[in-house]
């Protein structure tokens, strides 16, 4: 059943490459199912942070395991996310995608959202509590919701007897939203070709072309990163082969890949990860969402490259401290980073503010970000399923692993 479902996905995605690329922007009739399929997945999200980190809060038992189950995802997040960073800027340096490149003039101007002064870093952490809950609920605000429920959660345990109705509804209210985002992968191969077939009809050879070496760094990086710092983490930290890992997260891999968002492909990554990979809902649902808002490797690994790139362009020389500063506000940048299409483009802006760059750079790379953004968001959803799976296997928890991806 897996399988028939994994590979009707792979079939939608080669046809909407090829209605795509033999239609052109004829094909775009087919976006409404795309938005559709779009729609649904991300409908679940709030409902099923809440309930599954709130479950997965109250039934750790000792609060240490908490604490320790947080340090380890952080440490790992931002570890990762530093060498990401590292491996966009290396590639970038070897290809040199931005000598020798003839840009046409309509290309000039800066996109209005780019120009736009991101938020600074208290501000950013203050907005983690949420004012209200519900608004945070409302509007999907994912760190706000994460922090209602860890709260939740720990009052749940704190409480005990007289909260266990409230718990036994949330497990109820969780089966019932891995049930519904179960019910709406069926539909995922019509909407995954909704939404490739315009984009690839959209994206025809000659814009791409100028391009090519952009687009080549950011995917070579992506897929480096991810064969060797993934393959890696999962068998040394998560003790799992590296194919059972890429083959059990695939489908969310292509899910973002389409979507070119993180926080709407999260559905699917927890259904990949604790029904593939074995890693336990309450340890999924507490790094997956975070990992979804703030663990953006392929976004590091494309602002690494933009910025050699666009200093490349505009023949400026990267010093060694400038470059240190890059690695630094990349990782920030990352951090800060939504899981939705084209943020990591936003926050290009602040990296490149960090080194006095010029902004008109965003510019340059603009036209091709969706297609850049679809490999960075994949690259982005794998590295949070890897996080859930070495934090498992150091907690011990994927013993039944195997098997289950058989
Ligand atoms: N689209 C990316 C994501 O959702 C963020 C980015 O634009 O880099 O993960």
């Amino acid at each position: 059943m897996r399988f028939n479902l994994v590979t009707q996905i792979f079939t939608a995605f080669v046809l909407a490459v090829i209605l795509g690329s033999i239609f052109g922007s004829k094909i775009d009739f087919l976006q409404p199912l795309g938005d559709l399929f779009l729609r649904l997945i991300k409908f679940v999200i709030a409902p099923l942070i809440l309930s599954t980190l709130v479950v997965g809060v109250a039934s750790m038992s000792d609060p240490k395991q908490l604490g320790r189950i947080g340090v380890k995802t952080i440490v790992y997040y931002l570890a990762t996310t530093a060498v990401a960073i590292i491996i966009g800027l290396g590639v970038a340096f070897l290809l040199n995608p931005g000598k020798g490149v003839d840009l046409p003039a309509e290309n000039a101007a800066v996109p209005e959202a780019a120009a736009a002064e991101p938020q600074s870093a208290v501000d950013t952490l203050l907005n983690i509590v949420p004012v209200n809950p519900f608004e945070a609920l409302a509007t999907g605000n994912i760190l706000q919701i994460i922090f209602f429920a860890l709260f939740l959660g720990i009052a749940i345990t704190m409480i005990g007897e007289k909260a266990t109705p409230v718990l036994r509804f949330f497990e109820g209210f969780a089966e019932i939203m891995y049930k519904i985002t179960g019910i709406i992968m069926r539909v995922a191969p019509i909407g995954i070709l909704g939404l490739m077939a315009p984009v690839v009809g959209q994206y025809g050879l000659s814009v791409l072309l100028p391009l090519l070496k952009v687009i080549a760094a950011v995917y070579i990086a992506c897929v480096v990163h991810a064969l060797v710092v993934y393959s890696l983490a999962v068998k040394t930290m998560g003790k799992m082969s590296p194919v059972t890992f890429f083959k059990g997260i695939f489908p969310a891999a292509l899910v973002a890949y389409s979507t070119a968002s993180s926080a709407g492909t999260l559905p699917v990554t927890m259904k990949n990860t604790t029904e593939n990979l074995g890693v336990p809902k309450r340890i999924a649902s507490f790094v997956l969402p975070l990992g979804a808002t703030i663990n953006m490797d392929g976004t590091a690994i494309y602002q690494g490259v933009a910025v050699v790139f666009i200093a490349q362009f505009f023949n400026l020389e990267l010093t060694f401290l400038q470059l240190l500063t890059v690695v630094l506000t990349t990782v920030l940048a990352s951090i800060g980073t939504a899981g939705v299409p084209g943020a990591g483009m936003i926050m290009l802006a602040m990296v490149l503010n960090s080194v006095n760059m010029p902004l008109e750079g965003i510019a340059l790379i603009a036209g091709i970000d969706r297609v850049l953004d679809m490999m960075r968001t994949s690259v982005n959803i794998v590295g949070d399923a890897s996080a859930a799976v070495i934090v498992a296997g150091s907690e011990r928890e994927t013993g039944t692993q195997a098997e289950a991806v058989q």
